[in-house]
């Protein structure tokens, strides 16, 4: 237990010093690939892995977007940007984002950040997700937006980018309650749209969820190198060189997934902030802050 905590905090002290550092790159004309391929790599220089290919969304796309290989786009002027990133140590994952600015979008990303606080200062053991849910939705209102209802917080587990239990960031009914030790993510989406995601026809990110017998020999050797390399967490198309025919094969048969852009359905711009916390008896430890 005390090395879990001490590998998860190392982890969320070299990811939030990798994010930040790369904030500062986020400029107009500067490549996408650019920023995503020097956080996935700082990481690696500090001692850690990335826990999942760097996101980098932009204006209405909310997640799941990472640079394919060659990616010649470049941050435009009016940009609102977010980045999303996961470090880990021996299976241990800090995740966090953060949104920027290249445009006229102040409360927006404030709305997002400051609800992020807020659920912070509630989260001690007991709490129940009902409760994180209802102060994300009141402050993201109160700033005039909506939250994206269908994309969630959620916990981390070792190897596992998303377990239980969804952090909702509306007061969804139902809720479960916080228990000490646990780690979780809590990560609003706030938007000027309606507060919703649906999936783009754009995919650049996957993951192992059903190791099975597979019959071709380059598939053979994919899932090998998905073994050793990823295990469960996700992984970024431009990481593997596989032909598309073998990695369509797999999605097929259900041996991996793929983790399509997800958008605003109506055009909204969306901001983004997370953070990684240790519920504790009393409060939040923020790993990554
Ligand atoms: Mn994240
Ligand atoms: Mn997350």
């Amino acid at each position: 237990m005390k090395e879990a905590i001490e590998k998860t905090l190392k982890a969320g002290e070299i990811l939030k010093r990798v994010v930040y550092e790369a904030k500062d790159l986020v400029k107009e004309g500067v490549r996408i690939i650019e920023v995503a391929e020097f956080i996935e790599k700082k990481i690696e220089e500090f001692g850690a892995k990335p826990a999942f290919p760097c996101n980098i969304s932009i204006n209405c796309d909310a997640a799941h977007s990472t640079p394919k290989s060659s990616d010649e786009r470049t941050f435009q002027k009016g940009d609102l940007v977010k980045i999303d990133a996961g470090a880990h140590i021996d299976g241990y994952i800090a995740d966090m984002a953060i949104s920027v600015d290249l445009g006229d979008h102040k409360d927006l990303i404030k709305a997002a950040k400051d609800s992020v606080e807020a659920a912070i200062d509630l989260i001690k053991a007991g709490i129940n997700t009902t409760q994180i849910g209802e102060i994300i939705e009141d402050t993201i209102k109160s700033y005039g937006y909506k939250p994206v209802i269908n994309l969630t917080g959620h916990g981390l587990l070792p190897y596992i980018v998303h377990a239980p239990p969804n952090i909702p960031n509306y007061a969804a009914p139902k809720g479960v309650t916080l228990e000490e030790g646990m780690v979780i993510a809590i990560e609003p989406f706030a938007t000027d749209g309606v507060g919703k995601v649906g999936d783009r026809n754009e995919c650049e990110i996957y993951s192992l969820i059903n190791l099975k017998p597979v019959r071709m020999k380059p598939a053979r050797e994919l899932l090998a190198e998905i073994m050793e390399k990823y295990r469960t967490l996700p992984f970024a198309r431009r990481w593997i060189k596989t032909q598309n025919i073998v990695m369509s094969k797999l999605v097929k048969e259900g041996v991996i997934r793929s983790y399509p852009v997800l958008a605003e359905i109506s055009g909204g711009k969306v901001s983004q902030w997370e953070h990684t916390v240790i519920v504790e008896k009393d409060s939040a430890r923020v790993v990554t802050k």
